[in-house]
């Protein structure tokens, strides 16, 4: 992983682009004080930044200094060592020192602001996501604070509920740690499920008995998969795994 010094103005634009990103249900970026929207990404770009920056605080939370105990998903690991790859490092001719970070043609927004995060001394204040979803059209909400201090909500208006919201978030979390569960075992469902898509295998896994309505629901997923909390399982296509 290479290292690099930021200013502390490079660092507060970071923060502040991570934050523009990680809240970016759109696919679109926020590209400065009142410009306009001109980057569009793929709208796996926020999806993937969410799930590498959830990774990297709890890693954070957890005060380990190992990177090896960094939990990114495979797909996004192998990513990362493949946009680091790119990153150059020299001397200009005026002497000073240089890191390129913006490799191209493999330019991608969710790489290189980790990456930067990465090196950020200033992390400690981006947090998230607030633990009252509700107050957030049900969607994980990422945030800057004025001290380093872990907290669970952005606001005093989102910790007013605190005691509902936390009931609520252990639900949600155990509902995430079901469907989980189901797309794990989505490859090898019994055979009367081998029509169903992935999203309706896990809907009906969510049942508590037949006949019972399933406590999961396709919205749930949508978000959840959104929010880069889950990640769709891959199926054989015959040609090779595809995503679903
Ligand atoms: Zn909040």
């Amino acid at each position: 992983m290479p290292t690099m010094t930021l200013t502390p103005e490079e660092e507060r634009e970071n923060l502040e682009r991570s934050i523009a990103l990680a809240n970016d249900y759109s696919a679109e970026l926020y590209d400065g004080e009142g410009a306009p929207k001109t980057l569009v990404f793929d709208p796996e770009t926020p999806v993937q930044f969410r799930r590498m920056l959830r990774a990297l605080l709890e890693w954070d939370k957890s005060g380990s200094r190992n990177i090896q105990d960094l939990r990114l998903s495979r797909e996004d690991r192998a990513d990362l060592r493949k946009y680091t790859q790119q990153i150059s490092m020299g001397v200009s001719p005026n002497g000073s020192y240089y890191v390129r970070d913006f490799p191209s043609p493999r330019w991608n927004e969710a790489l290189h602001q980790f990456v930067r995060l990465l090196n950020n001394r200033q992390r400690a204040y981006l947090d998230g996501p607030c633990v009252n979803r509700k107050r957030h059209e049900g969607r994980d909400h990422w945030y800057l604070k004025k001290t380093k201090r872990w907290t669970e909500f952005c606001s005093k208006y989102c910790a007013g509920d605190a005691t509902q919201a936390n009931r609520r978030g252990k639900n949600y979390q155990k509902k995430i740690e079901k469907a989980a569960a189901a797309i794990r075992n989505y490859p090898t469902r019994p055979p009367r499920f081998r029509a169903l898509t992935w999203q309706e295998y896990v809907i009906e896994d969510s049942r508590p008995a037949r006949g019972k309505k399933p406590s999961i629901s396709k919205k749930f997923l949508t978000m959840a998969v959104k929010s880069g909390r889950l990640i769709p399982p891959k199926v054989s296509t015959g040609a090779g795994f595809e995503r679903v």
